[in-house]
């Protein structure tokens, strides 16, 4: 299969909202994130207003896709993929303070502004 040259090719691979049945095709839908075959659209439903991620890889001679509803809007996707990516040094770290002290744990939480993911 060829690889996509245009949006439009890729969200024919989506059909319909998953909350209401709408069809996609007539909605607004932006792909945001695109490395080799893989592509990370965002779709607002005109009718319901619900988001949806969908990730539509394209493989050799077939497409998979995986999607998901959500509560992102697209600039929370394009801003949340442009994050620096967690290293296995972190999550280990992170594992042992889940682990060894909880209420250390606890301490970190509630010492995280609210608008922590916002920044
Ligand atoms: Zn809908």
């Amino acid at each position: 299969m060829k690889k996509p040259d245009s949006l439009k090719e890729i969200l024919q691979h989506i059909a319909i909202c998953p909350i209401c049945g709408n069809d996609y095709r007539q909605n607004k839908a932006n792909l945001f994130a695109q490395q080799e075959n893989v592509n990370l659209a965002h779709i607002s439903c005109a009718k319901s207003q619900s988001n949806f991620i969908a990730m539509i890889i394209f493989l050799g001679q077939g497409v998979s896709s995986v999607g998901m509803v959500s509560d992102l809007t697209l600039s929370d996707a394009e801003r949340i993929c442009r994050l620096k990516r967690i290293t296995v040094d972190e999550l280990i770290d992170f594992h042992k303070l889940i682990n060894n002290d909880s209420q250390e744990f606890l301490n970190f939480l509630t010492a995280l502004p609210p608008n922590r993911l916002s920044e």
